[in-house]
């Protein structure tokens, strides 16, 4: 064992798993192996096999089976709480492994991690409160003779493919929502971070989730990713990652069977702060909205927007948080920012840092690797004097990259927030209520933030606007958006006849 600066150790070995199907393991057999090494330490920690499409098709038809004979969601609500209630409890029993294992696999500091699986445990509990509540609609004002109900079912087998950035997070803010809902699961990670995701799935079937109810295909985007979203027998298709993929996901739903689809992309998410904001408290959020998760974050906020007045003080401050903030080992409690996931996405941030530059923009600080004799890491990087045509300023970096432009007036910086393809999320800073409610009208996002950033919970949806994406997760929102609806007319007593 190698021991890191803090308490925790990085593994003397690579835990292997299998191929999760039908409440059980399946060994890996002769299938062909993805080895992952730790971002932060480059030392092999997980085993995945990479599964095939005949695997792909077995745990369809797991699912497939599970939801058709009503196993799940013939239950009542009240039976479906008690195993999402339950599958909380073994979050929390576990959770020091979980936060261990995605710390380990996509290199975010485990302090973070650790909040992080409490907070999925968090949204279990939640969502087995809506798997009781969960309800239709009905029209008692159709007149004498006729009475309208809406009913709500599960749409059926969903296909729930999860990026690396968070991934038991964005795993955990999805699949007991869909489970409340009464629908099955074929999830497919990210083939860098598929731990997380295994463990849920042995957590599920230990708290008495009926077989074939959650299954997980590993493997890569391309090859196993493509076949889910192409396959004709999987209903539903949540998909979260880049919006290139997610338009390869609607083709696909296209050309197939025309599965009902959730998109949450990607987003350029405007921070913007007006000069009576209290500055010391934005300084902080602003550097937290895109140190968070190394800015890996689709909600990071990556474009500042700042009254002009105020605009160089106010970078100046930025300045000095980032030279504060403790870049380093993700097992080290101290460290804030950690390491960044993968090899490409590395190489992408630090090209678009030298394509700030090269366009004309000014480095404030940050813009280098930091060399901690292994991992890869990048200190956080300010850009000032940013132009709206500036890549920088248009495209997700998805990095610790926050670029400055000046604003003047109200509608300067509604129009400047709105100059994106994206409408992920935003932030206002500024105690006049008058210009947060109006910045919140006319600023196009699906999720905002009023005096702060990264805000989240169980309770309210998540999604975006534009390229942002289609539909919510989360909230009782997020359980209907697995649902369909069925309208029933019932006559009451004799139908006026057709013919007489
Ligand atoms: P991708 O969109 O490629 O990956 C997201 C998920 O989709 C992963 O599980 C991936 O699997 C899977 N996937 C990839 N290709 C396909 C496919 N053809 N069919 C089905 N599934 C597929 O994102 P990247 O990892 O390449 O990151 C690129 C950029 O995307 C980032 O720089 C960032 O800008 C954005 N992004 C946004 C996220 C968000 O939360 N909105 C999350 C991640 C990335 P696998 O990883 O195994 O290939």
């Amino acid at each position: 064992m190698d021991k890191c600066s803090s308490e925790l150790s990085i593994p003397s070995a690579p835990r292997d798993f299998g191929f999760y199907n039908n409440g059980s393991y399946v060994a890996a057999g002769t299938r062909e192996i993805f080895t992952r090494s730790s971002p932060g330490h480059g030392v092999p920690v997980t085993r995945i096999p990479k599964c095939t499409v005949e695997d792909l098709d077995l745990a369809v038809d797991s699912a497939r089976t599970a939801f058709d004979d009503r196993r799940w969601s013939g239950l009542n609500g009240q039976a479906r709480a008690a195993v999402l209630l339950k599958a909380a409890a073994l979050i929390r029993e576990r959770s020091e492994e979980i936060a261990f294992f995605e710390t380990l696999e996509n290199g975010k500091p485990i302090s973070q991690a650790r909040a992080e699986v409490g907070g999925c445990a968090d949204m279990f509990e939640y969502a087995s409160g809506l798997a009781r509540s969960l309800h239709g609609d009905s029209f008692n004002n159709l007149g004498d003779g006729m009475f309208g109900i809406v009913t709500r079912e599960p749409v059926g087998v969903v296909g729930l493919i999860t990026p690396w950035n968070f991934p038991f997070l964005i795993l955990c803010e999805r699949v007991p929502y869909i489970l409340a809902s009464g629908c099955t699961i074929v999830a497919k990670p990210s083939e860098v971070t598929s731990a997380t995701t295994l463990i849920l799935a042995e957590i599920l079937t230990d708290a008495g989730l009926p077989d074939g109810c959650m299954n997980v295909v590993t493997g890569s985007g391309s090859s196993i990713g493509q076949a889910l979203i192409e396959h004709p027998r999987v209903d539903m298709l949540s998909f979260t990652g880049s919006t290139a993929v997610g338009r390869r996901v609607v083709e696909a739903a296209g050309r197939t069977n025309f599965k009902k689809l959730g998109l949450e992309l990607g987003g350029k998410n405007p921070q913007i702060v007006f000069a009576d904001a209290d500055l010391e408290d934005a300084a902080d959020g602003v550097a937290f909205g895109i140190g968070f998760n190394t800015g890996q974050c689709c909600v990071s906020g990556s474009r500042l927007i700042v009254e002009r007045s105020v605009a160089d003080e106010f970078a100046q401050m930025l300045r000095e948080k980032f030279s504060k903030v403790v870049v380093g080992d993700p097992l080290d409690e101290k460290t804030q920012i950690g390491a960044i996931t993968t090899d490409a996405q590395n190489t992408t941030i630090m090209s678009y840092i030298e394509k700030g530059s090269a366009e004309g923009a000014e480095l404030i600080c940050g813009g280098e690797q930091l060399d901690f004799g292994r991992g890869q890491y990048i200190a956080p990087t300010l850009f000032g004097n940013v132009t709206g045509d500036m890549a920088i300023a248009r495209e997700e970096i998805f990095g610790p990259v926050l670029t400055i432009m000046p604003f003047d007036t109200i509608e300067e910086a509604i129009e400047i927030a709105n100059d994106t393809e994206y409408g992920l999320a935003a932030s206002v800073w500024s105690k006049n209520i008058d210009k947060a409610l109006t910045v919140m009208r006319q600023v196009q996002a699906g999720r905002f933030w009023v005096n702060t950033t990264l805000a989240g919970g169980p309770e309210l949806p998540l999604g975006g606007f534009k390229q942002s994406g289609w539909g919510r997760e989360a909230g009782m929102y997020g359980v209907e958006e697995y649902t369909q609806v069925k309208s029933v007319h019932i006559e009451i007593g004799k139908r006026t006849p057709w013919i007489e």
